[in-house]
C-alpha cells in the first residue's frame, strides 16, 4: 500500500521506512480488509452506490470482505502504478507499515521488511512500536 507517511520515523539518523512506490504491498497477500464504513466512503468517492460498490469491488475472506483482486493479483484499485482511491483508501493501507499489531508483536517488522523494500530491516523492537505509535496518534 503505497504509504505517504512523514519521515518522523528515524533511528540512528535514517528514516525506518520510505515508500519505493513498487506496489508489492498492493498485490496478493491476505488481501485488504474494507469495513462498511469504508464501503461507503469509497463508493460516495466514485460515484457509486454502496451495494453496486459491494458486489463490483468487494469479495469475501475468511468471514471478512476485502477489496477484490485483479487477474494480475493487485488490488482492483492498483492502475498506472497509484492508487485510484489514494484518498479514501482503506484503514490497512493508510497505516502500512505503521499497524497496530506491532504494538503485540514488533518482530512481524522483519517480516514485512522481507515483503516491502521500504522497510529498513534491523530496527530495535523499541524503536518500532514508539513509530507505531507516534504514527497512530498523528492518524488519530
Ligand atoms: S486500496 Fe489502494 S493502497 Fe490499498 S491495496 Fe488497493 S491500490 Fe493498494
Ligand atoms: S511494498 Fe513497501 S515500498 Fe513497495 S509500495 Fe508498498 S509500502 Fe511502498
Amino acid at each position: 500500500m503505497p504509504c505517504d507517511s512523514a519521515a518522523v520515523c528515524v533511528y540512528r539518523g535514517e528514516n525506518i521506512f520510505s515508500c519505493k512506490q513498487c506496489g508489492d504491498c498492493c498485490k496478493g497477500y491476505g488481501g485488504t480488509y474494507v469495513s462498511r464504513a469504508e464501503i461507503e466512503s469509497i463508493a460516495t468517492y466514485i460515484g457509486m452506490d454502496p451495494e453496486r460498490f459491494e458486489k463490483k469491488y468487494c469479495t469475501m475472506s475468511g468471514g471478512r470482505m476485502v477489496l477484490s483482486q485483479q487477474e494480475s493479483g493487485f488490488c482492483v484499485f492498483w492502475c498506472d502504478r497509484m492508487c485510484d482511491i489514494h484518498p479514501v483508501k482503506p484503514r490497512m493501507c493508510r497505516e502500512w507499515p505503521f499497524i497496530r499489531s506491532l504494538l503485540v508483536d514488533p518482530d512481524n517488522w522483519q517480516k514485512m521488511a522481507s515483503m516491502c523494500p521500504g522497510i529498513r530491516k534491523e530496527v530495535p523492537a523499541e524503536v518500532v512500536q514508539e513509530c507505531v505509535k507516534s504514527m497512530l496518534e498523528r492518524k488519530a
